[in-house]
C-alpha cells in the first residue's frame, strides 16, 4: 500500500540492505518504475558519461557509475534541515544520456536533446551527474527550455576551483573549460546573476580573469572565502531572490585531500565539511536565521573521476552534494 505522505518509494533500509540490488542514484527508483501516484517526479537524476572535453586527465566518463555505487549510502533524512526528503519530493533515476564520445559540440547537442525529454518537461527538474563539466552546457540548455526560457536567462550558483569561461582551448570551443561562456553567449544564463565560488589559482594567464570581470560575474575566490566567510555569497542570494537558478557543483572545488578522484585537481580547496556548510548556508537565502533557499530549477554535479579516487570517497561526496542540492528545493516546497 502506497503511503500518500511519501513522495518517493525507497527500499526499506531496515529490511533490504543498502549493499543489495541494482544501484541507482541514492536508491531513487528507475523513472520507468515510479508509481503513478508519484508521477511526474519532481526531480530526475541522470548520468552524462562523457569526458572528451577535458584539458588534463580523462576518466570522468565513469563518474555516473561510481556515484550510483557510492550513493547507496546517502540516506534521506537531513538532520540540520529536519527534512525527510523522500516525503517532500518525488525523485527518480532517469538512466544515462546517450553521448558522442568523439565530439564535444555534438555531445552537448545529444545530451541536451535527451535531457529535454525526461519525465514531464513542465514539471520534472533535472540533476545531471557527470561526466566532465562540458556536459553542463547541455543540462543548462535543457533546463532553460524546461523553465520556459526565462527572459534574461537563468541565475547561476557555481562551485568550482575554475572559472570555466575560457573561450577556446586547443582550437575547441566546446570543452569543460567553456560551459559558462557558451551558456552566456546562447542567452541561457545571466552573467550579472552568476556566482562562482571557490575559485583559485594558479592560472595560465591573468587574462583568464578578464571575461568574468568584464561580464559582471560575481567571483568569490578561495582566499576571499576564508577571509570574509559568506558575506558576498549572502548578498548575491538576497539579490537573486526567487529567480530561477541553476546550481553547478564541480567536485574539484573540494580539496584533493577530500576529493582526489577528479581530473584537474586544485590544491588548497574546501574541506568536505566546508562544502556541506556552504550548501546549507544557501538555504538561508543569505539572511541569518531564515529559511529561504534559492529557486534551484536545475543542477549538476560533475568531474568525478573514479580511477583516481581513493576508496570511493569522491563519489560518495558527490552523492551527498547531490542530496544537499535536492534538499534546498525540498525545503522551499515544504515552506
Ligand atoms: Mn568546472
Ligand atoms: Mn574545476
Amino acid at each position: 500500500m502506497a503511503n500518500p505522505e511519501v513522495r518517493t518509494t525507497l527500499p526499506n533500509a531496515r529490511r533490504t540492505p543498502r549493499f543489495a540490488g541494482v544501484a541507482t542514484f541514492c536508491q531513487y527508483p528507475p523513472i520507468e518504475r515510479v508509481p503513478p501516484e508519484q508521477s511526474p517526479v519532481d526531480w530526475a537524476l541522470y548520468g552524462a558519461p562523457f569526458d572528451s572535453g577535458v584539458t588534463y586527465r580523462p576518466g570522468a566518463r565513469f563518474g555516473p557509475r561510481a556515484v550510483r555505487n557510492e550513493s547507496q549510502y546517502v540516506k534521506p533524512y537531513h538532520i540540520e534541515h529536519g527534512l525527510q526528503l523522500s516525503e517532500v519530493l518525488s525523485l527518480a533515476d532517469a538512466g544515462d544520456s546517450p553521448i558522442m564520445p568523439y565530439d564535444c559540440e555534438q555531445n552537448a547537442r545529444v545530451v541536451a536533446d535527451f535531457a529535454r525529454t525526461i519525465g514531464d518537461p513542465g514539471h520534472t527538474r533535472l540533476m545531471m551527474i557527470g561526466g566532465d563539466h562540458s556536459n553542463g552546457l547541455a543540462n543548462i540548455r535543457a533546463t532553460f527550455d524546461r523553465t520556459g526560457r526565462p527572459a534574461g536567462g537563468l541565475a547561476v550558483i557555481h562551485f568550482d576551483s575554475h572559472l570555466d569561461t575560457t573561450n577556446v582551448t586547443f582550437d575547441e570551443k566546446y570543452s569543460h573549460a567553456s560551459p559558462f561562456i557558451r551558456s552566456i553567449e546562447e542567452g541561457l544564463i545571466d552573467p550579472r546573476r552568476m556566482l562562482s565560488v571557490g575559485i583559485k589559482g594558479p592560472l595560465n594567464t591573468p587574462k583568464d580573469l578578464e571575461y568574468p570581470r568584464d561580464h559582471g560575474i560575481t567571483v568569490v575566490f578561495r582566499e576571499q572565502l576564508m577571509r570574509e566567510g559568506t558575506t558576498t555569497i549572502d548578498a548575491f542570494l538576497r539579490r537573486i531572490g526567487d529567480a530561477p537558478a541553476y546550481l553547478s557543483f564541480d567536485i574539484d572545488v573540494v580539496d584533493p585531500a577530500f576529493a582526489p578522484g577528479t581530473g584537474t585537481p586544485s590544491v588548497g580547496g574546501l574541506t568536505s565539511a566546508e562544502a556541506f556548510a556552504l550548501l546549507r548556508r544557501l538555504a538561508t537565502g543569505g539572511k541569518d536565521g531564515q529559511v529561504r533557499p534559492p529557486n534551484v530549477v536545475g543542477a549538476d554535479v560533475v568531474e568525478v573521476l573514479p580511477d583516481r579516487d581513493v576508496q570511493g570517497i569522491t563519489a560518495l561526496l558527490a552523492g551527498h552534494m547531490a542530496f544537499e542540492i535536492l534538499c534546498l528545493d525540498g525545503l522551499r516546497r515544504r515552506g
